[in-house]
C-alpha cells in the first residue's frame, strides 16, 4: 500500500465545514468531548463545560509527516489522548506512514490548556513543547521574540507560529494556510480577553494585522466561548452550562475593532465590555477578577 500524499499547496484556503452546535453543558447525556472536522484534515475539539468551566477547545491538524495538536484541555483526566489516537489511527489508514508524529503544543501555559500533556508523556514519536517562553522559544526556534513569525511543518502543510504575548508571555497565534484560520487561543475569542499587559497585547495584535496582510485569512479560531448570544453579556465565570453561546468563530474584522478598542483604553485600567468581547485591562484588574 502505498500512502496517499496530500498536496496543501494548492487551491487553498479550503471552504471548511462549520455547521456544528457545540455542547454547551445543558445537555442531560452530554459526551466528555465533543470531535468535529473541519475538513478531513483538521479537527476541533471541545472539553465539555461539565468537566471544566473553562470548556476549552482543542484543535488538531494533520499533515503529511506529523500532526499539531494545539492545547490539551482544562483537566488531567478527560479522554483527549484516546479521541486525538483514534483520529490519526483512522487517517492513517488511507495516508499509513509508520514513523507519524505528533506535537503538542499550546496556545499559551494556562493550566486549562496543558492539563492534559501527562496523557502524552509516553506517547510514541511525540514531542510536547514545553509550555513556557524559553521552551515555546527554542522548540519552534524563535530569536528575535516577540518580532518574529516562524514556520513549522507538518510535511507540506507549513502552519506559521506568530509571537503573541499580552495575555501570557508565552502565548503563540498560529495560522494554518490550508484552511486560512487564525487559531487565537485566549488572546482573541469571544469572552472575557484577560489582558495583564496591555502595550504587549496591542504589538500582538499589530503583528496578527500585519501578518493578515499578506496571507488570507478567513477565520479567527480561539479556545473558549464566554459571551452569549446577547451583545455585551457573557455568562458568568465558573458556568457549568452555558445555554445560548455565542459563535465560536470571529472574523477578521472583528481583529481590527479589537485593536482600535484596544488602543482606545490603553491608558484606562478595567472592565471594557463590547458586543463581541469583554476586554478586562490591566494586571490588577485581571488578578482581582480572578481572584488571584
Ligand atoms: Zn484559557
Amino acid at each position: 500500500m502505498t500512502s496517499k500524499i496530500v498536496d496543501f499547496s494548492s487551491d487553498t484556503p479550503i471552504d471548511v465545514d462549520l455547521s456544528v452546535e457545540w455542547m454547551d453543558g445543558s445537555g442531560p447525556s452530554e459526551p466528555l468531548v465533543q470531535v468535529h472536522a473541519l475538513d478531513e484534515h483538521t479537527y476541533v475539539l471541545r472539553q465539555s463545560l461539565k468537566t471544566h468551566y473553562e470548556g476549552p477547545f482543542i484543535f488538531l491538524l494533520l499533515g503529511n509527516t506529523g500532526a499539531l495538536m494545539i492545547d490539551s484541555g482544562a483537566t488531567e483526566t478527560w479522554p483527549l489522548r484516546e479521541t486525538v489516537d483514534g483520529i490519526i489511527a483512522d487517517w492513517l489508514v488511507t495516508h499509513p506512514n509508520p514513523t507519524y508524529s505528533l506535537t503538542v503544543a499550546h496556545s499559551h501555559s494556562h493550566g486549562d490548556h496543558t492539563a492534559g500533556d501527562v496523557q502524552f508523556a509516553d506517547r510514541p514519536n511525540t514531542s510536547i513543547v514545553p509550555a513556557n517562553l524559553e521552551g515555546v522559544q527554542g522548540f519552534f526556534g524563535f530569536t528575535n521574540w516577540p518580532n518574529e513569525t516562524v514556520n513549522f511543518d507538518l510535511g507540506g502543510r507549513v502552519v506559521s507560529v506568530i509571537a503573541g504575548p499580552g495575555h501570557e508571555e508565552a502565548a503563540t497565534v498560529f495560522y494554518d494556510p490550508w484552511t486560512g484560520i487564525l487559531f487565537t487561543g485566549d488572546t482573541v475569542y469571544p469572552g472575557r480577553l484577560y489582558v495583564p499587559d496591555m502595550p504587549a497585547y496591542i504589538a500582538t495584535l499589530e503583528r496578527v494585522i500585519a501578518f493578515m496582510a499578506a496571507v488570507p485569512v478567513s477565520y479567527l479560531m480561539g479556545c473558549h466561548i464566554e459571551m452569549s448570544s446577547t451583545p455585551g453579556e457573557d455568562h458568568p465565570l465558573g458556568s457549568l452550562s452555558h445555554p445560548g453561546e455565542a459563535p465560536m468563530p470571529m472574523l477578521p474584522g472583528q481583529l481590527f475593532m479589537l485593536h482600535e478598542r484596544a488602543v482606545a483604553i490603553a491608558g484606562t485600567p478595567g472592565v471594557h465590555t463590547y458586543d463581541d468581547v469583554i476586554i478586562y485591562n490591566g494586571k490588577a484588574v485581571v488578578d482581582g477578577y480572578l481572584g488571584r
